[in-house]
């Protein structure tokens, strides 16, 4: 049994709201949204962080899930933001790449 808490979510090890998914990646409502719409979008293979991210194809299909649950999500047209914490000062909480899409009101600028 994997430790990572993302992990054990691919594996269905710990249930949570899926909203997409692809071959490579996952997306699924964020326990805590900070937004009307909170989704995190994540690699199903086990990667830390966007620093660790070193296979270009795998990312690039993150981030078109990303886009896509924007759309799907109906939020696409008014705008949203689509954020990856990297680290302590990052504020990264889970050690496994997560792309927050988060959108459906106005969002603050600059972040904290
Ligand atoms: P970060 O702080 O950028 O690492 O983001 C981690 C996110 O994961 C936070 O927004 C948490 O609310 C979210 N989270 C933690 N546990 C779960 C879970 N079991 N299911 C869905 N989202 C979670």
């Amino acid at each position: 049994m994997s430790a990572c808490l993302f992990c054990r979510i691919v594996a269905g090890e710990i249930p949570a709201q899926l909203v997409a998914e692809t071959p490579e990646a996952i997306a699924f409502r964020d326990i805590a949204p900070k937004a009307p719409v909170h989704i995190l979008v994540i690699p199903r293979r086990h990667v830390d962080s966007l620093t660790d991210a070193a296979d270009a194809a795998e990312l690039g299909a993150v981030a078109q899930l990303a886009a896509r649950v924007a759309v799907q999500e109906g939020i696409a047209a008014s705008g949203y933001r689509v954020v990856t914490n990297v680290g302590e000062d990052g504020g990264q909480s889970v050690g496994h790449l997560h792309f927050h899409v988060l959108g459906g009101r106005a969002l603050g600028w600059p972040p904290g």
